[in-house]
């Protein structure tokens, strides 16, 4: 019922050249694949990665978006240069984000909900901290953000966005949930959708598990079935170890 989606942050790695490159190589590996493929460059990367994509499978994502159509708003970019750009979906909340560069539940909200007013599909990342995990908390953490996340959203809005659960402990540093880990959290998320809209919309959206999956580890990760896919950091850098996880969620 829910097509898998493997999506590719490239966070800020690779020049508009490089970026082309990476799509030459990995295209014709992905061209059999089941599941949704989907590459998030750099924003100055979009224009080179579009016109790189055309005529593959490859989706366009971004990373991303602001919550406002235009203004004095320094460095950010708005819905509708992504949509020229032929952007699909958008990256929002990532916890590199909201550890870095000020991103808060408030903001998260605000832009997933102009992304969607746009015409984007927002990737909404949510996940906790180690600390948080060791004190036992986590699902009630998560939950709590998917609640601010998805404030003011409607039942046809919720329907068609995806969720990527990233612990922040597993990100960047090869440790990965288990998948019974990942489980259990997704399915915090899951219900929480349920308790605020009801279980047939909680069933229709997709849920990522993110944080050092690789070709080793997918198809473990993939086999659970309330995982929809995975939001991948590293591995999305070299184009085997992408194919590899997309090849993974096509079983
Ligand atoms: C990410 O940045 O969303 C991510 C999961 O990174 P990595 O796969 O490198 O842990």
């Amino acid at each position: 019922m829910r097509k898998r989606i493997i999506a590719g942050n490239w966070k800020m790695n690779l020049t508009p050249k490089q970026a082309k490159e990476l799509i030459l190589e990995l295209s014709p590996k992905v061209k059999h694949a089941a599941c949704e493929v989907v590459v998030c460059p750099p924003a100055v990367d979009l224009q080179a990665v579009s016109e790189a994509i055309s005529g593959t499978n490859i989706v366009l994502g971004a990373q991303n978006v602001h919550w406002k159509e235009s203004g004095a708003y320094t460095g950010e970019i708005s819905a509708k240069m992504l949509l020229e750009l032929g952007v699909k979906y958008v990256i929002i909340g990532h916890s590199e984000r909201r550890q870095y560069f000020g991103e808060t539940d408030e903001t998260v909200n605000m832009r997933a909900l102009f992304a969607l007013e746009s015409g984007l599909v927002p990737i909404i990342c949510v996940g906790e901290s180690l600390e948080t995990r060791e004190s036992g908390t986590t699902n009630e953490f998560v939950s709590n953000q998917i609640k601010a996340a998805l404030k003011g959203m409607s039942k046809e809005q919720v329907k068609g966005i995806v969720i990527a659960y990233e612990p922040i402990w597993a990100i960047g540093t090869g440790k990965t949930a288990t998948s019974a880990e990942a489980y259990e959290a997704i399915s915090a998320i899951r219900s929480t959708i349920a308790d605020i809209y009801d279980e047939s919309v909680a069933n229709l959206v997709r849920i990522q598990y993110g944080g050092s999956m690789n070709s080793r580890n997918a198809s473990e990760l993939l086999a659970m079935e309330n995982i929809d896919g995975g939001l991948i950091g590293g591995a999305s850098l070299k184009a085997d170890d992408f194919a590899a996880i997309c090849a993974a969620a096509s079983k």
